[in-house]
């Protein structure tokens, strides 16, 4: 079982479907996203692992095997799944990671839920996720583990597994010291950190937030600092830095830290933006409006996105510029990512609330100023909606990177469309040419959508066009090819290739 690569991510890497009473392994439908790309990797090292979780209701007798063997386009390579019951999964990811963490690591101390955090649980999972990640390593093997909920991991790991590489992955933003010490866990997390060799983050800002949150609380040196890549500086706005650490040293051990934004899959996006089928149904939507221009905004339901901020922008907008009313249409697209948590019950209730009100107020027979979509809409079709819309509104108020922003660019091979995009959100800082925006301001917010609305085409197109680039050149390869490389190891360097 020895793999030069083992992927630790909590998703499994495929679709399980059961055909005639057997289970399938198939890939995801869709392309889009990290998953395809982190298994590509797989091809370029001998020998390939990951380590997922999956729900059983007997974990001694789960029902299912924990250890298959899969051969796809991207070679072969072993998938552990952990078996866990569903109380373990309410615990170690929906309470403390979504209602304890989440609101951390986005700014949000008020909704910080401390109380039902069962921290032994969440241990457990962990060095459930270590102990699979040692057994299928091969000496000195990388490890590549993804995202808050497996914090610990890297800790437990370093003490079963001395030899190996660990490189781990924020997929969220990492927030100043200030805010992350409200966890009361703060420094068993930040030591499990430090016993990486690379830790890796969207931005620079989000670099410098950890070394600040670690030096907080351990003796840690700052070996060596770069200037900010121009690429990755933008206009000065709220996520920018100048300058960043991106050596440091603890207890006599190199961590490596690292931004590197996690990008799309361009090329991808452009092929189903191109077809045919998608061409004909933009061409449709934007028969159906006919002069009215389309606001697209599209984002999970969750209280980081800010959607009720900017609903009462249009609002507002409706109110203020009354010759807008009957031109202009709101598409806005929420999607309910986790139904059993009450927190997002609630948001989604206010969207539908609000949505009604503005609609109640302002809309006639022909018109109804606001569309609001609560599920997920697949993303082939998401494409032409990218291709038909005049704006796509992205405001959230914290956002770790917001990937349909970058979609959104991707999408557009006509050229044209104009990008509001919130300065909180990591994408701002490569994507200085759409039109910043603090959700924070209701000036910022009013000027921006009416500046978008009333833009000349050749400025829509000429920022367009800078966007583009930027997206296709921080796609979704060089993201982990850039996070691969910091490892400087041999087979990572292997892997850069
Ligand atoms: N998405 C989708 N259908 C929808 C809404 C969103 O497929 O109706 C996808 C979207 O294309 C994007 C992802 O969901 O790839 C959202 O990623 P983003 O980084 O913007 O936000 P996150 O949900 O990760 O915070």
């Amino acid at each position: 079982m020895s793999s030069n690569l083992v992927i630790v991510y909590h998703r499994q890497p495929y679709e399980e479907v059961e055909v005639d009473g057997t289970i399938e392994y198939r890939e995801n439908k869709s392309p889009n996203g990290i998953v395809p790309t982190l298994k590509s990797f797989f091809g370029r090292f001998e020998k390939g692992a990951w380590v997922a979780w999956k729900e059983a209701q007997d974990t001694s007798n789960p029902g299912f095997e924990r250890r298959i063997e899969i051969e796809d386009a991207h070679g072969t390579y072993a998938v552990t799944r952990l078996p866990l019951t569903r109380a373990q999964v309410k615990s170690f990811y929906e309470v403390s990671s979504k209602e304890a963490f989440w609101p951390i690591l986005h700014g949000f101390k008020e909704r910080y839920n401390y109380d039902p955090v069962d921290w032994p649980t969440f241990r457990e999972v962990n060095w459930a996720f270590a102990e699979a990640a040692a057994s299928e390593a091969a000496e000195g093997a990388v490890v590549w583990v993804h995202d808050y909920n497996l914090w610990l991991v890297p800790g437990y790991l370093r003490q079963m597994r001395p030899d190996v590489k660990i490189s781990f992955f924020h997929h969220t933003p990492f927030p100043s010291a200030d805010m992350f010490n409200v966890l009361p866990w703060r420094k068993e997390i930040l030591k499990s950190l430090l016993a990486c060799d690379v830790v890796g983050f969207h931005i620079p800002r989000y670099v410098a937030n950890f070394v600040s949150a670690a030096r907080s609380m351990f003796d840690v040196d700052v070996t060596h600092r770069i200037k900010v890549d121009p690429e990755f500086a933008g206009p000065a706005s709220a996520l920018t830095e100048v300058s960043v650490p991106d050596m440091i040293e603890y207890d006599g051990h190199k961590v490596a830290v690292q931004a590197s934004p996690v990008g799309v899959d361009a090329q991808y996006i452009e092929e189903v933006a191109s077809r045919e089928a998608t061409e004909t149904r933009a061409f449709d939507i934007r028969d159906d409006l006919g002069d009215v221009k389309l606001v697209l905004s599209v984002g999970r339901t969750d209280y980081t996105k800010g959607g009720i901020d900017q609903l009462m922008s249009f609002e507002r907008l409706l109110t203020e510029r009354p010759e807008m009313r009957g031109k202009v249409k709101l598409m806005h697209v929420s999607v309910p990512a986790n139904k059993n948590m009450t927190v997002y019950q609630n948001i989604q209730q206010d969207l539908e609330q609000m949505a009604g009100r503005i609609n109640g107020m302002y809309g006639t027979l022909d018109w109804q100023p606001i569309t609001l979509i609560s599920r997920a809409i697949p993303f082939e079709r998401l494409v032409a909606f990218y291709r038909a819309a005049d704006v796509a509104w992205i405001t959230p108020l914290a956002d770790g990177m917001n990937l349909v922003a970058k979609e959104f660019c991707a999408a557009r091979t006509d050229g044209d469309g104009v990008l509001v995009l919130s300065e909180f959100a990591g994408a701002a800082v490569e994507m200085g040419s759409a039109l910043l925006v603090n959700p924070f301001s209701h000036r910022s917010m009013d000027s921006a959508i009416q500046q978008a609305l009333d833009m000349e085409e050749d400025e829509r197109r000429g920022r367009m066009d800078i966007l583009r680039r930027v997206v296709a050149k921080h796609d979704i390869r060089f993201w982990a090819n850039h996070q691969m490389e910091a490892l400087g190891s041999e087979a990572a360097r292997q892997a850069a290739e």
